[in-house]
């Protein structure tokens, strides 16, 4: 069982930001900037291109409402998206807020405290609930 499903299951505790049916967006625990938010299905898939076609497409639609409410609860020039998953094997978009390069290359990372964290994903899960 990956470390996602522990979130979605509410085994592991998680900054949450959006939910639905399928899907559930949360802060990473290790953020390249402030509101660094993950999308993940929630039926395990270890590869972006394992998943079908409607899963996928699902998944980027939900992804882009996630986005929507980060560009307004968060201070950024954009948000950014990226898809690696060499650590985690559970499929998840990156969705990062962006001001230069360096937000998205994941060597650069910031510190959050519980307290920002829980702001932060107040604000997102805010905005979301009102796309
Ligand atoms: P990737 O698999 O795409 O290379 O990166 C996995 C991402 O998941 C990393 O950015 C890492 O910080 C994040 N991550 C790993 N474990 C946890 C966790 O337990 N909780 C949260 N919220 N994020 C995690």
């Amino acid at each position: 069982m990956s470390i996602f499903t522990k979130i979605i299951t509410g085994e592991v505790p998680s900054y949450k930001v959006a939910e639905n049916d399928n899907f559930i967006a949360f802060l990473d625990i290790n953020p390249n900037a402030k509101g660094h938010a993950l999308v993940v299905p929630k039926v395990e898939e270890n590869k972006i291109f394992g998943l079908s076609r409607d899963a996928y497409h699902q998944l980027l639609d939900f992804s882009y409402t996630v986005a929507k409410s980060l560009e307004k609860a968060i201070s950024c020039k954009r948000v950014g998206m990226s898809i690696i998953g060499l650590e985690v094997p559970h499929v998840h978009v990156h969705l990062i807020p962006l001001n230069e390069m360096a937000d998205i290359q994941f060597t650069k990372k910031v510190t959050c405290t519980h307290e920002e964290f829980v702001a932060l994903a107040a604000r997102i899960a805010a905005e979301f609930d009102r796309e």
